[in-house]
């Protein structure tokens, strides 16, 4: 299935670069736009040592709308063809993460979350003549290495009596006897429309945590989405699962530069986003390598959020691409405390 795409977009991994545009803050300060596309798959960025140039599996400018970057669902068809499918955003706070994954606060210009619940009832929708389909959905937040169902009723009534979000109920990574890994006591939630889902999307991000001294909300929070799609073949009743997990990454910037009060609190945080970025670095580079190991348990975020296991497809022994070799020295180097380019 994979293979039919053809070209590019037969990596397993596909790395797309989004240019966000520039701001009123940015343009009255007169800032420089450092980043420029080139063509559909590479960019140039300008640094203290000059220009360099990265390739992506495509690149969308300033000027692309959040149509444009939806434009293709074949992702989405193919978790509703039972594989596991996994879209994240990274980037340091501000690049535009929450918008191309969320949208805007008010929805007039929806993200690829959103689009996808659309995506997801269209395509089953098309399809009800053959298929029986089930849908539904976790919603789990990862912060400090702790991760929490935003389901939880507990979540919510935490908040109205604290206002800490941070006591919902805890959510373990176990594997079951055929090696699944799923998240224990997250619940699921059951949803039959684009709009039902969207409503528990709503629900979930309420009993986000925020962090007081952050004024930018939830960035230093890894935001997951999970929708598992279950169709029945009505011909010969045969069942299929699949799975599409968004993710809206936290921050990659370093402590440093979050200009907080409570260092200790600070350092602790950007310890445990880094931990989890390096690792999702680590299993990035392993599955383009195509190494017998993948290192997913050494981080709760790869544990979980980017277990891309069906499409490790033996069939593509093609690249440890550059983007990906790039991406993983940028997070040895966040790693080891050294200054990046972002
Ligand atoms: P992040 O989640 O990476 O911290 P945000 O998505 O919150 O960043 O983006 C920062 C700001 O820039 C927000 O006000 C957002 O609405 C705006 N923004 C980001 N990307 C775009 C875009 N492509 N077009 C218009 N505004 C954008
Ligand atoms: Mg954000």
């Amino acid at each position: 299935k994979i293979l039919q795409y053809g070209g590019r977009h037969e990596r397993k991994i596909r790395v797309f670069c989004r240019i966000r545009p520039v701001n009123r803050a940015e343009a009255a300060q007169g800032g420089a736009v450092v980043v420029e596309k080139i063509d559909e798959y590479s960019v140039t960025l300008e640094t203290p040592r000059g220009p360099r140039e990265f390739q992506f599996d495509k690149v969308f400018s300033a000027e692309a709308s959040q149509e444009d970057l939806f434009h293709d669902t074949s992702l989405i068809q193919l978790a509703i063809d039972g594989y596991n499918v996994c879209i994240f955003a990274y980037g340091q706070t501000g690049s535009g993460k929450t918008f191309t994954m969320v949208g805007d606060k008010e929805q007039k210009n929806p993200g690829i979350i959103p689009r996808s619940f659309n995506a997801i009832f269209d395509i089953m929708q098309e399809n009800s003549c053959k298929f029986n389909f089930k849908v539904s959905a976790y919603m789990l937040e990862l912060y400090n290495d702790r991760l929490q169902d935003l389901f939880a009723s507990q979540a919510g009534e935490a908040h109205a009596h604290t206002q800490s979000r941070g006591q919902a109920r805890r959510v373990e990574i176990k594997r079951n006897r055929k090696g699944v890994v799923f998240a224990q006591g997250a619940e699921t939630k059951e949803a039959s429309s684009a709009q039902e889902l969207y409503a528990l999307f709503q629900q979930a991000c309420a009993n986000r945590h925020i962090s007081a001294t952050m004024n930018v909300e939830s960035s230093r929070s890894h935001l997951i989405v999970g929708i598992m799609v279950e169709s029945r073949n009505l011909t010969n009743g045969s069942v299929s699962a699949g799975k599409l997990s968004l993710v809206d990454l936290a921050g990659s910037e370093r402590a440093a530069k979050t200009g907080a009060k409570d260092h200790q609190l600070k350092l602790q945080e950007a310890n445990s986003i880094n931990k989890s970025l390096s690792a999702l670095g680590d299993v990035i580079s392993a599955l383009s390598a195509e190494l017998p190991h993948v290192p997913y348990r050494n981080s709760k975020l790869t544990q979980y959020a980017t277990r891309v296991k069906a499409i490790t497809n033996n069939a593509q022994r093609n690249v440890e691409s550059k983007e990906i070799a790039q991406l993983k020295e940028v997070i040895m180097k966040l790693r080891s405390g050294q200054a990046v380019e972002e």
